[in-house]
């Protein structure tokens, strides 16, 4: 009786840490040179719509006009009775948005990438008559300035895979968008290439699955591209290493056969099925993944562990109200109601030369910070006292360790924490065989840890 019991409550205890797993599978649709591709695409669509399943065709503008162009109105009708998402409006012709905007600034260069992908952006949303869900970057060439302008444009997914940004392999909030990127173990996908492989990727699949189950949900991303179901190699080779051919120069990737594009999508099916059967799987687009997240704005917290925090650690906080960028967090210590903000547009520094700041003159420079905030949608670089400054990561621990009531504030220093989640490494983030060789962005890198002040965890509900 008693190991009747036992195996009851241990079962209970199972089921109840056994959390919803989301699989977001996404298709990348950028090759506009093979016709072959556009097939790839109908064939995909149609048969994960015969599985129930549905997935995101992230798709280059220029795909979509090739595809209105070539009057493939089936490849259309197919791909939208999924989700779709954008994936910029040339994809490799040169220059890539990591190019063009790397010596550019925040406004100037969310300005830039807005004049140039936002035609694509609207081509897509004319052609398949939906407002693209999400956009990613192509290759590896992403920057912080996309940010600004993908919100401008109204989308407010970043679906993609890289290293620049990322907490613990899972959804982030960053620039005010929810980002399924930098997912680390939970990015799979099997192999196409090899049929004999699919046993380990589906043990692969099973083992991030049960791991997210344990902890109570979470997310698995999985892409391919069209194109790699019908070409050995890739369509944008015509522009490796900075190369800018003309149209009539570019040459078509090699094909596979017909029986190893057979093998490419079993491999899929086979992978889909399976992900399929498992009970707490469910597959979900780019447009529901914000709806199964908690949102983004936190009104409430308790003020004193925020500040305590703060002090202590520029960086997000999870809490019982849900999770706190900086950026919320100092919008909560200046008595104002937290909004979407974006993060400063330069590092500020500080020259104030004291050690304590009268009470007056602080309170004269939080207003002055707060109403930089709420005119601009946007943390100052650094806050004026007089004629002198600190910067916003100084005067954010200054407010934080004041105890509101002495006469005089005493100056901290600030401890940025929240960069140490942004990339270091110029060279590997920006790695990709489109960029011009030896290309590298540390700038990009940098405008990053500036917007790291919005930063924070997305919390399932
Ligand atoms: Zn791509």
């Amino acid at each position: 009786m008693l190991r009747l019991i036992l195996a009851i409550f241990l079962t209970s205890a199972a089921l109840a840490a056994s959390g919803p797993v989301y699989v977001v599978l996404w298709f990348d649709t950028e090759d506009y040179i093979e016709p072959a591709s556009d097939d790839a695409a109908l064939r995909i669509a149609t048969e994960l719509d015969k599985l129930g399943v549905r997935v995101t065709f992230k798709v280059v503008g220029e795909k979509a006009r090739v595809l209105e162009s070539r009057g493939r109105t089936d490849v259309i009708r197919a791909m939208g009775h999924h989700d779709i998402g954008y994936h910029s409006n040339f994809h490799s012709i040169q220059p890539t948005p990591a190019l063009y905007l790397r010596d550019m600034g925040w406004l100037d260069g969310a300005t830039e990438f807005e004049r140039r992908e936002r035609p694509g952006f609207e081509d897509v949303r004319r052609i398949f008559g939906a407002t693209p869900s999400c956009y990613g970057q192509p290759g590896s060439s992403w920057a912080p300035q996309t940010f600004r302008a993908l919100l401008r444009m109204g989308i407010p997914v970043y679906l993609d895979e890289g290293d620049h940004v990322g907490i613990g392999e899972q959804p982030v909030w960053f620039g005010g968008m929810l980002n399924i990127f930098s997912m680390g173990r939970y990015q799979l996908r099997a192999s196409l290439d090899d049929e004999r492989a699919l046993p380990q990727a589906i043990e692969k699949f099973d083992h991030a699955a049960g791991q997210l189950e344990a902890k109570g949900g979470g997310v698995i991303s999985i892409y391919y591209h069209p194109n790699e179901f019908v070409t050995t190699a890739f369509w944008d080779l015509n522009f490796a290493k900075g190369a800018n051919p003309e149209r009539s120069e570019w040459k078509r990737p090699p094909r596979r056969t017909a029986e190893e594009s057979e093998r490419c999508y079993r491999i899929l099916t086979r992978y889909v099925e399976h992900a399929k059967s498992r009970s707490n799987v469910r597959f979900v687009t780019a447009r529901e993944i914000p709806l199964l997240y908690e949102s983004q704005i936190v009104r409430g917290g308790d003020r004193n562990s925020i500040a305590r925090h703060l002090a202590e650690h520029e960086t997000f906080l999870v809490t019982d109200h849900g999770a706190l960028s900086a950026a919320d967090m100092l919008q909560i210590l200046l008595g104002i109601t937290p909004e979407i903000i974006e993060g400063p547009t330069a590092r500020g520094k500080s020259n104030y030369h004291l050690e304590d700041i009268s009470r007056v003159v602080f309170d004269r420079a939080k207003a002055d910070a707060s109403g930089f905030i709420r005119a601009n949608k946007r943390l100052p670089a650094d806050v004026w006292l007089g004629s002198e400054k600190l910067s916003l990561a100084d005067f954010a621990a200054t407010l934080a360790a004041d105890d509101g009531t002495s006469s005089a504030v005493r100056v901290r220093k600030g401890n940025l924490e929240m960069e140490k989640y942004i990339s270091t490494d110029a060279r590997r983030s920006f790695d990709w065989p489109i960029h011009p060789e030896g290309f590298s962005a540390a700038e990009l890198l940098e405008m990053a840890r500036l917007q790291a002040w919005t930063l924070k965890p997305a919390i399932l509900k």
